[in-house]
């Protein structure tokens, strides 16, 4: 079959990448010279730990599977098994960490308590005021700057495969048993199946379908310090982390600490992960109201930049880099808007904060799914 991919973020890669897999031919459009949204301002954390029980689970758990198999394919994504390590910094955290180690599928998630000598065993760099921590060895992370060219570059080695940036796609519509695709400079591209995969484009492609999807659209806040003198051996979540992922959700939680008021404002945790350059990556906010604030606020960097000092025990590197990324996310509870739009179209959107741990394995259930 001839697939017709549009977008060229993770998730369209990813289709394309399981599409030529299974034997079939790929051509896949995007409208930027390189895809420059969600999929490149992420942290590039493939995060297992934190996943609602049940089928949101069992996909990180796959998806992280065939994480592993990519990088085996292309090393250049410097996919690395780095591990997560949550701290938790007074005994309500601790008791919320100790509560989830108790549920049906904490083996899964392969979680372990560590205190701080082990903590520190495993990430010598935390050297600050944390009491212990959350140890997620199945976590890993891929460099996002590197992930979707050498993915292309790798596809491009397929004959089957035909990369076409610089293109926006103006309609997609079905032809009897043809999907066809108009890109707004006039060509036109003819294939039996197209995968819309527009990433929080929910306008300029099916806005109706889209308007009444259970997707919302979420604005966040990000920044990268200059190179940390060592090596940071895991990724890091500070104890706030655990009230945005639903895999925490057990009853202590309710008896955490009210977080600071620049955090419940602006909807805050702290993730960290250094990249292969040294520099660490750091965030972040969630902003859920339209339209989204244009500027960057400060407020939210100084608060992350002095906790992450705080775990670390020195003062973090200065800030070098800021900017905002907007995600497409699903409200009904599910893995992501996989939507048959026709016959031969289908949208792919809405895997929210976890779109790059969870891309590998919607792909596969979507092409499972078509052939
Ligand atoms: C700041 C931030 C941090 C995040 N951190 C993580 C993380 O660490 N781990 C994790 O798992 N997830 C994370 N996420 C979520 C993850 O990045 C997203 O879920 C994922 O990147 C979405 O991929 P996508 O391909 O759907 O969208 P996008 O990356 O937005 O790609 C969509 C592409 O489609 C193209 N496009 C749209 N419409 C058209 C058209 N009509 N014609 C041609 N091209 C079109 C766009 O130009 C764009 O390049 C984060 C997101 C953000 C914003």
């Amino acid at each position: 079959m001839k697939y017709l991919i549009i977008g060229g973020g993770i998730i369209g890669t990813a289709h394309a990448y399981e599409a030529l897999k299974s034997g079939h031919q790929v051509i896949q459009l995007e409208r930027d010279d390189v895809a420059r949204s969600a999929s490149v301002r992420n942290f590039g954390l493939v995060w297992v730990s934190g996943r609602k029980s049940g089928a949101e689970l069992q996909t990180a758990v796959r998806a992280r599977q065939l994480w592993d198999e990519i990088h085996q394919a292309i090393p250049e994504l410097l996919f690395r098994p780095n591990g997560s390590l949550t701290l938790a910094i007074n005994e309500e955290e601790v008791a919320v960490m100790e509560e989830c180690l108790r549920k049906e599928d904490a083996s899964l998630r392969q979680w372990q308590i560590l205190d701080r000598d082990e903590t520190q065993r495993i990430n010598p760099a935390l050297r600050g005021n944390y009491l212990a921590s959350l140890w997620c060895p199945l976590d890993a992370t891929v460099e996002p700057g590197l992930v979707l060219h050498s993915m292309r570059e790798y596809l491009l080695r397929n004959d089957d495969y035909i990369w076409r940036n610089n293109l926006d796609v103006v309609e997609v519509r079905s032809d009897g048993s043809k999907a066809v695709v108009i890109a707004r400079n006039g060509e036109i591209f003819e294939g039996d199946i197209a995968i819309v995969c527009p990433g929080a484009d929910h306008t300029s492609l099916f806005k109706e379908q889209l308007d009444t999807a259970p997707i919302r659209r979420v604005r966040l806040q990000m920044m990268s310090t200059a190179p940390l003198d060592e090596a940071l051996t895991t990724s890091i979540a500070d104890g706030d982390s655990m009230r945005y992922y639903p895999g925490y959700e057990v009853p202590t939680l309710q008896n955490l600490p009210p977080q600071p008021k620049v955090a419940s404002d602006n909807h805050m945790q702290l993730l960290m992960v250094q990249r292969a350059d040294g520099t660490l990556t750091i965030g972040d906010t969630h902003e859920y109201a339209e339209p989204f604030e244009f500027k960057l606020n400060e407020d939210p960097y100084t608060y992350l930049h002095e906790v992450a000092s705080n775990l670390l025990g020195k003062k973090l590197p200065p800030i070098i880099h800021r900017w905002d990324g907007v995600y497409s996310q699903v409200t009904d509870g599910g893995i992501c808007d996989r939507r048959v739009i026709a016959q031969n179209i289908i949208s792919v959107t809405g895997p929210g904060g976890r779109g790059n741990t969870l891309a590998p394995a919607i792909a596969e259930e979507t092409i499972k799914g078509l052939s």
